[in-house]
């Protein structure tokens, strides 16, 4: 565990219609390798938080999530990975709801584990046409059938070592993590899609 960041926390909140109207300087930091992948900088303030989630699973899960904190007036923590080529970031997310009626997102950094770099997650590099999906929660890869794993085993499994064109990664979510955060809501919304 790093000291360094253990203070960094990635802050941006929703107004009670889920516009953007605020993100902290640690936000741009993180937001490349987050669930929202086009939220970079003060140029989305005003912007619908739906603009920049584009997996359906994920949409549904986070409606729930809001719904709840605002119904029940509850906090809701929940585990998720941020990971970068050269690391994986275990971090929590804790969502609140303000008293002026907006909702906070704010994120931090439990611990860091290096890794030898995996340009399959580097923003730099050739990608094709093809797509692997990711966990957006836990950033496990998609692999047949039906199988998710860490992105050094998903290399290996889809022989994408040594290939010059990589292809280019989509955020949904696994069963594993959707079953973890359908029992926290405690609702039975949001079954896979067929
Ligand atoms: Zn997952």
């Amino acid at each position: 565990m790093k000291q360094t960041e253990n203070d960094l926390k990635c802050v941006y909140r929703l107004d009670s219609e889920y516009k953007i109207i605020f993100v902290n300087e640690f936000w741009t930091l993180f937001a490349s390798d987050n669930h929202a992948d086009n939220l970079c900088d003060q140029e989305v303030l005003g912007n619908s938080i739906w603009d920049y989630i584009t997996d359906r699973e994920t949409v549904e899960l986070y409606k729930a999530i809001l719904v709840k904190v605002a119904q029940e007036n509850t906090v809701i923590r929940f585990p998720f990975r941020c990971d970068a080529p050269t690391a994986r970031r275990f971090m929590e997310m804790q969502v609140s709801r303000l008293p002026n009626g907006s909702y906070e997102f704010a994120s931090v950094i439990l611990r860091t584990e290096s890794r030898g770099f995996q340009p399959l997650l580097s923003a730099f590099g050739k990608k094709g046409d093809d797509f692997i999906r990711s966990c957006g929660w836990c950033k496990k890869i998609a692999v047949p059938p039906e199988r998710w794993v860490e992105v050094e085993e998903a290399v290996q499994v889809l022989k994408l070592f040594n290939q010059s064109v990589l292809p280019q990664i989509t955020h949904g979510i696994c069963p594993h993590c959707q079953g973890k955060l359908l029992a926290k809501l405690g609702t039975i919304k949001c079954q896979p899609n067929t």
